[in-house]
């Protein structure tokens, strides 16, 4: 089984590709989590440009 190299748990059955250089398959937990990140800082780069 391979493991998730973000929070180094099980892989599982349907991995998500990593957002982030040069890490590769993650968990979909991981991935969901990456996703969250980016649209948060899509967020904030809007709201620092609505001043
Ligand atoms: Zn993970």
């Amino acid at each position: 089984m391979k493991k998730c190299p973000k929070c180094k748990g099980p892989l599982g059955e349907r991995p998500a590709l990593s957002r982030r250089k040069g890490i590769g398959d993650i968990c979909s937990d991981c991935g969901y989590k990456e996703a969250m990140e980016d649209a948060q800082k899509i967020i904030d780069m809007y709201s620092k440009e609505s001043k």
